[in-house]
């Protein structure tokens, strides 16, 4: 590639050479440039004028080049398509260089590791993960870099590294191990960059304090490549990064990312955005950390009682408590990010206004120590305790930094008069010298008579008296032209020279003095990233727990008692989503009672009339519960689940491209093989995506399964009324369905859910209502009669002996390794091949 060898380009090659899969945007004078290929691309992508150095040689290189102060939007629009940037700077002053200046690498920026500037990302975690493929062991590390959080996990197989990655919106993953073309192609479908692991050792002291508390060998691994690549690419100390937390699948409620996709838990499955999901509804928080905090709880929601019942006892007292949680709402409003402004303080790219925010947020925190404490309740006043108060350092900060303070703080304006007594001096010179300018302008003006006489300032002579051309005779000997305008001359006196250097001096002075004074303090600040990340947690947390109080409030919710027997007995249970965008309390509510000896409802109805939404309503509830929250009920009794497994909609699974039929027999294979005795199940017209006796041997299968074998709660919403006969043979299995009803020639949904099956014949009568000719409708009534008779199908059969084709070995494997693309198609066969009416074949 080396062809033209100036000695920069000679530079630039080496240099680039070691970053060869990023954009190496090369400092020249006040431009960064992209040669070569980078320059190709690089036009094209960020709209650049492309040219050529070397314009008419055969060494003709391509160059586009960007200002220097405007980078930032093309870092960001490239790092967002993915890419990475290596920003490379001058690193020696030119004026001191022999030959070459020196340029580095200063930073390479990658999608991992970007720290969003924009305000909606506020919200958002950034994760940079790492996984190395150990003995038969995936490791798993991330961290935002943003807040310095570092959590590490291990897992057993590809799918469910997968499924985290998803479920973590990791953009970067770091690689160690084998990757084959299928997940290669997967991981490139879900928009996950895959980098190498940096050889080169790095970070080491970093490293040593994040890993100190990680016993398993896998996730020590991951995360020392995780914190090696960090360094490595940001290319400083970093202070902030926090000592890794280890957590393990089971700690949490276990949901697979299509679940919670599903359920729409973070986002809505239409648009991609938080508007219409459970976090967008649940999020009342007055913080960025208190609102992502909220999304990992609800990402992860807990699995002890224990947990679940101090987090209840924190928003009942918040919620009894109105006066003190109105107050800490308010007091929440003033506290700005604490956690990334910390992580700001040790990366080193806080500016005046962060460090002010940072100052203030400090500041409103003994009043909220102080609320909490003089609560009545017990609960509250310890949770006082455990805030840690740093509101000397805010005082300080805010004692220092200027009110309306600039972006740069290289530039002066920046420290307050009164802090620092040399900085002080400083000030005092140049308002002196301010003054002293005030005056000789005055005192000239009277001398020579000249009434327009005046002083001015520019780069080149400094300060200068200004003459205009009509005075110019006026002019006295001791004035020392210096330039002449077209209208004007300007002058210098001996004694201004004099002053000049004085009032100069002491800017110049100033403003490198109160960088070092900016520096010194965040350094000051900087020695408690600790308990700032301690206080950041206190707060995020409490901001989230009166986020949950003024929700029960506005959204009538209630506290749920805990069951451990797996009774569910839900009273006027209300789907938040769907009750908030329906105007007018036009939801109806319905009760779920799923005693100890009742598993699995079986819900038939017409479509639309509610089925769907029935079903999410007791996950939605359940999940609200496990997150700490009250939920939308009259009253609530709830077992705390393990994990939720789903099979809702029609939606494909576009990242691994199966079809509709293969994804929801993946989905359902998920639920029989993993699912407990304490799981929740929600199977929504299952066996729809093949022919109809297929699907309905399938869809009846399953529920006896699920029956005998799992003992999981289970909704299953099914179109195939002849499934309804099961109650007879399945004693924990309740039929309910949706009632609807004709008024005035129209079909009205219910929404209630009513005890035993619907009434078959309600295609036909929805036909009807539609205006179908009477014939049509005639001929449908006696063809069904036709085929009740025939068939039976009412009291469908299922023989026991071929649903244990699921042998017990089914049921355990676990090891799957490649599930997404190599779908566990024993289990699809065994379940095909017990179909009573395989006639028709299946379209895989
Ligand atoms: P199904 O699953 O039976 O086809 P859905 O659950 O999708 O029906 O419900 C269809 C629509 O009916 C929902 O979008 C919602 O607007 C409305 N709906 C469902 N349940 C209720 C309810 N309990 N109260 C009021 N409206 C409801």
């Amino acid at each position: 590639m080396a062809k033209s060898q100036t000695p920069m380009m000679k530079q630039y090659y080496e240099i680039k050479e070691k970053y060869a899969d990023a954009f190496l945007f090369y400092r020249v004078g006040d431009f960064y440039e992209l040669f070569e290929e980078d320059a190709v691309l690089g036009a094209k992508l960020l709209e650049l004028t492309l040219t050529y150095r070397n314009k008419n040689t055969e060494n003709k290189i391509p160059m586009a080049g960007m200002p220097h102060h405007a980078i930032r939007n093309y870092i960001d629009s490239l790092v967002d398509k993915g890419y990475k940037v290596a920003i490379c700077d001058q690193v020696e002053d030119p004026k001191d260089a022999q030959g070459m200046v020196k340029r580095e690498v200063v930073q390479l920026i990658t999608p991992g590791t970007m720290m969003d500037e924009k305000p909606e990302q506020a919200t958002q975690n950034n994760y940079l993960t790492s996984v190395i493929f150990g003995k038969e062991e995936y490791g798993l590390s991330y961290s935002d870099l943003a807040t310095g959080e570092v959590q590490t996990t291990h897992f057993n197989s590809f799918e469910e590294v997968f499924n985290e990655l998803l479920s973590l919106q990791t953009k970067e993953v770091i690689w160690l191990g084998e990757l084959n073309q299928n997940q290669q192609s997967v991981l490139k479908k879900a928009n996950i960059l895959v980098s190498s692991p940096v050889t080169e050792a790095q970070g080491e002291s970093e490293q040593e304090f994040v890993v100190q508390r990680i016993t398993n060998q896998s996730e020590l691994t991951a995360t020392r490549q995780l914190i090696q690549y960090i360094v490595a690419t940001q290319k400083r100390q970093l202070a902030h990064l926090q000592i890794a937390k280890s957590y393990e699948a089971k700690s949490y409620l276990q949901m697979s990312h299509v679940v919670k996709q599903n359920l729409e838990i973070i986002q809505s499955s239409k648009t991609h955005k938080k508007m219409g999901s459970l976090y967008w509804l649940m999020d009342k928080t007055k913080t960025a950390m208190g609102s992502r905090l909220l999304k990992q709880w609800l990402e992860r929601p807990l699995v002890l009682e224990k947990d679940v019942l101090y987090r209840q006892n924190m928003v009942q007292a918040l919620l009894d408590d109105f006066f003190t949680r109105e107050e800490i709402s308010d007091a929440l409003k003033n506290v700005y990010d604490l956690e990334r402004l910390t992580g700001r303080v040790a990366f080193g790219n806080i500016n005046g206004r962060q460090m002010r925010q940072l100052g203030q947020s400090l500041s409103q925190v003994p009043k909220i120590i102080q609320l909490l404490d003089s609560s009545d309740d017990e609960i509250l006043q310890n949770y006082a305790d455990d805030i840690v108060d740093l509101s000397d350092l805010g005082q300080k900060i805010m004692t220092a930094i200027v009110d309306d303070p600039p972006i740069a703080i290289t530039e002066g304006s920046l420290i307050k008069e009164g802090y620092d007594k040399q900085l002080d001096d400083y000030y005092h010179a140049m308002h002196n010298g301010t003054k002293w300018l005030a005056d000789l302008e005055r005192k000239e003006k009277e001398a020579t008579g000249i009434p327009s006489l005046k002083i001015g300032y520019n780069k080149v002579f400094g300060y200068y008296l200004e003459v205009t051309n009509t005075h110019k005779d006026k002019v006295p000997e001791r004035y020392e032209r210096k330039q002449t305008l077209s209208n004007a001359e300007r002058y210098l006196t001996p004694e201004l020279k004099e002053m000049q250097t004085l009032i100069l001096q002491a800017q110049t002075n100033s403003v490198d003095y109160q960088y070092q004074l900016f520096v010194t303090l965040r350094d000051e600040v900087k020695n408690h990233i600790e308990l700032l990340q301690q206080l950041s947690h206190s707060i995020s947390a409490l901001d989230v727990l009166t986020s949950f109080s003024i929700l029960a409030e506005d959204k009538r919710l209630v506290r749920p008692e805990l069951t451990n027997n797996q009774v569910i007995d839900v009273q006027d249970g209300r789907h938040p989503v769907v009750e908030a965008v329906l105007e007018n309390d036009q939801y109806i509510p319905n009760n779920i009672e799923m005693g100890e000896d009742i598993n699995i409802f079986l819900i038939t109805g017409p479509n639309m009339s509610g089925k769907s939404t029935y079903m999410r309503q007791l996950a939605l509830i359940a999940i609200m519960n496990q997150v700490g929250s009250f939920v939308p009920a009259s009253s609530a009794k709830l077992p705390i689940f393990d994990k939720v497994f789903t099979r809702i909609g029609a939606a494909d699974d576009l990242i691994s491209g199966q079809s509709t039929f293969m994804v929801e027999m993946n989905e359902a294979n998920q639920a029989l093989k993993n699912a407990t005795a304490k799981s929740l199940i929600l199977f929504d017209e299952i066996g729809r995506g093949t022919a109809t006796y297929d699907g309905m041997s399938l869809a009846g299968a399953i529920i006896k399964y699920l029956h005998q074998k799992v003992g999981a709660k289970t909704l299953f919403a099914t179109h195939y009324h002849e499934l309804t006969s099961l109650e007879q043979q399945l004693p924990h299995l309740k039929n309910v369905h949706v009632g609807a009803s004709e008024k005035d020639g129209k079909l009205i949904f219910l929404h209630k859910i009513i005890a035993g099956p619907a009434d078959q014949s309600y295609g036909i009568h929805v036909a009807k209502l539609a205006g179908l000719p009477e014939e049509v409708i005639n001929q449908a009534n006696e063809m069904l009669l036709e085929f009740e008779n025939q068939d039976d199908h009412q009291n469908i059969q299922i023989n026991d002996n071929q649903l244990d084709l699921f042998t017990p070995e089914a049921v355990v494997d676990k090891t799957q390794t490649d599930v997404l693309t190599n779908v566990d198609s024993d289990i699809i066969d065994e379940i095909k091949s017990i179909s009573l009416m395989n006639k028709t074949p299946f379209e895989l």
